[in-house]
């Protein structure tokens, strides 16, 4: 069985002093949380900690992920950060379609798609979001949706397909403290694995992260059903102890 992975998104949130003690705060625990056993960690910081966050997790087994990736290789696109940049500071993971960034930048299926092949061109893991508003899961529309996301990643990278990581994200329960119930979620989740194993015959080796409120309450059902492979933590992840719990539940 592979590793749970427990990614934590920081998004606009932090300063020097707090990503500081953040980090040490996450480090102090984290043997004692894993117990001897074992869990993938990531922290997806803002761009502009990339470099202070990259020396504060040297060594400790927590990775570095970044919240987002250009779509464009180099050259003329202001204010955007390419994947080489991002390799350059040893970035593991970068978040890609977040709803967040779906949602108030416009960000088109196509462009996420984008987004994850230059990741991956340059030995970057993208976590792709995708998840339904309330809207389109009251109208029956959640399967049709996250395929339809997906649908658009898996075109573009074909057989890199087995290379990313998924993160089923209901922007419904998203900052909202409502989760999706383990059973909500394990549906979804069998969908995109389904979807995945008609694109890859190594579609078992991809993580499918759920996200949307999960906490230290909840981390453990959740993580227990066959499809969700780890999370992708938002509120949660600022707080040393409550990250620390969901780590200790994921290994
Ligand atoms: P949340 O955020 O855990 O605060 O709901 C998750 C996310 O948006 O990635």
């Amino acid at each position: 069985m592979k590793q749970k992975l427990i990614a934590g998104n920081w998004k606009m949130n932090g300063s020097l002093a707090a990503n500081e003690a953040l980090v040490h705060g996450v480090q102090q625990g984290l043997a004692q949380a894993l117990g001897g056993k074992h869990a993938q960690v990531a922290v997806c910081v803002p761009a502009a900690y990339l470099s202070q966050v990259q020396q504060l997790v040297k060594g400790s087994g927590i990775d570095l992920g970044s919240q987002d990736v250009s779509a464009h290789e180099q050259g003329a696109y202001t204010g955007e950060i390419s994947a080489a940049m991002l390799k350059d500071f040893a970035v593991r993971y970068a978040i890609v379609g977040h709803s967040e960034r779906r949602q108030y930048h416009g960000e088109t299926d196509e462009q996420v798609a984008h987004k994850a092949q230059h990741a991956l061109s340059a030995g970057i893991t993208p976590i792709v979001c995708v998840g339904e508003t309330l809207a389109e899961r009251e109208a029956g529309k959640t399967e049709e949706v996250v395929k339809r996301q997906l649908a658009a990643v898996i075109h573009t990278n074909g057989h890199c397909i087995s290379e990313i990581v998924v993160a089923y994200e209901p922007v419904w329960a998203i900052g909202t403290g409502k989760t999706a119930s383990p059973e909500q979620a394990q549906a979804v989740h069998a969908v995109l694995r389904a979807q995945l194993k008609a694109a890859t015959e190594h579609s078992e080796r991809v993580h499918i992260l759920y996200g949307g409120s999960m906490n230290a309450a909840n981390a453990t059902e959740l993580l227990a059903q066959p499809d969700i492979d780890g999370g992708l933590i938002g509120g949660a992840a600022l707080k040393p102890a409550d990250f620390l719990t969901i780590i200790a539940a994921a290994a």
